[in-house]
């Protein structure tokens, strides 16, 4: 990403946090990172619920019916924020020693502190992720706004992943407002950049509906969500149209190798469909770190 300017200048050229050393600046950022991978976990959990509350709150407001007349659910989804981490199995309220990311589990030996059930190595694993991704941004980042963005940009991502993996659902909620703010970012903050990112946003959304629609005519069957469309719209608004490209290729890639592994583990058959959001937002995440080693490789080419 260009280097941010416009706005506030005088604000921009002070650094938001002065690093010690640049391995503290590292350390805190890959704290921060799984910090935040904690989060995703939870809005993950959440997120769905929420949508799915709402929408049998639509159904039964179509069809002039209360939810419970339909057999619909009327519980209120839990709140974002105000409840209490709890065991998923025997619902006690964890203690703050519980919900370090990543050591809590290592010392809780991946199984719950008062029932003993297993935890999901899930957990750790996305804290751990983002983490790592935190720590990769730091390393080429140093402490400024830019850094603040791009990792906005990268918790997103990871959220939508951990959404589409459980539900293969996209939330319009989340993908149209970030593609949104990728072009209020060009507008305000980056003008030189609008041009790019605004082609993005149209190309990124039209290629996919293009491939969608021709991969429905020839086979009779729906590769993709409209989901995707709205993520790599999302995706070029941020990045510009030259990501679009690199993205594609690596997601259709590492989307197809996953799912032929998932095929040959016998875990998946054939028809199962396998959302294709956690590679377009993998693919994304490496670009903002300015590690896909598709636009690497092109670079060579060139
Ligand atoms: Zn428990």
């Amino acid at each position: 990403m260009p280097d941010v300017g416009g706005l506030f200048p005088a604000l921009l050229s002070e650094p938001l946090v002065h690093p010690v050393t640049p391995m503290a600046w590292v350390l805190w950022m890959a704290a921060v990172g799984a910090c935040l991978g904690s989060f995703a976990n939870v809005l993950a959990m959440h997120w769905p619920r929420r949508l799915k509350w709402q929408w049998n709150r639509d159904v039964a407001d179509y069809l002039e019916r209360t939810p419970a007349s339909l057999g619909l659910s009327e519980d209120a989804p839990p709140g974002w924020f105000g409840r209490r981490s709890r065991c998923p199995h025997c619902q006690t309220v964890l203690g703050w020693w519980q919900l370090v990311p990543i050591f809590s589990f290592l010392m809780l030996r991946g199984r719950c502190h008062h029932c003993g059930q297993r935890i999901s190595w899930r957990y750790p694993a996305v804290e751990m992720v983002a983490a790592v991704a935190f720590a990769a941004l730091a390393m080429r980042q140093s402490p400024d706004w830019p850094v603040l963005i791009q990792a906005l940009l990268l918790f997103v991502l990871l959220v939508l992943s951990l959404i589409d993996l459980d539900e293969m659902l996209l939330p319009d909620d989340i993908t149209l407002p970030l593609m949104w703010l990728g072009i209020f970012h060009a507008c305000f903050i980056e003008p030189a950049t609008l041009y790019d990112r605004v082609v993005g946003a149209m190309v990124g959304y039209l290629s996919l509906w293009l491939v969608f629609h021709i991969f429905r005519i020839a086979t009779g069957r729906e590769g993709m969500g409209h989901g995707d469309f709205k993520l790599m719209a999302a995706l070029g608004a941020w990045l510009g149209w030259q990501a679009l490209l690199p993205i594609a290729l690596l997601a259709s890639v590492a989307g197809s190798v996953w799912g032929i592994s998932l095929i040959v583990i016998k875990r998946a058959d054939r028809q199962q469909p396998i959302p294709f959001g956690p590679w377009i937002a993998l693919g994304g995440a490496l670009q903002v770190l300015e590690l896909n080693p598709v636009t690497l490789w092109l670079q060579v080419l060139a």
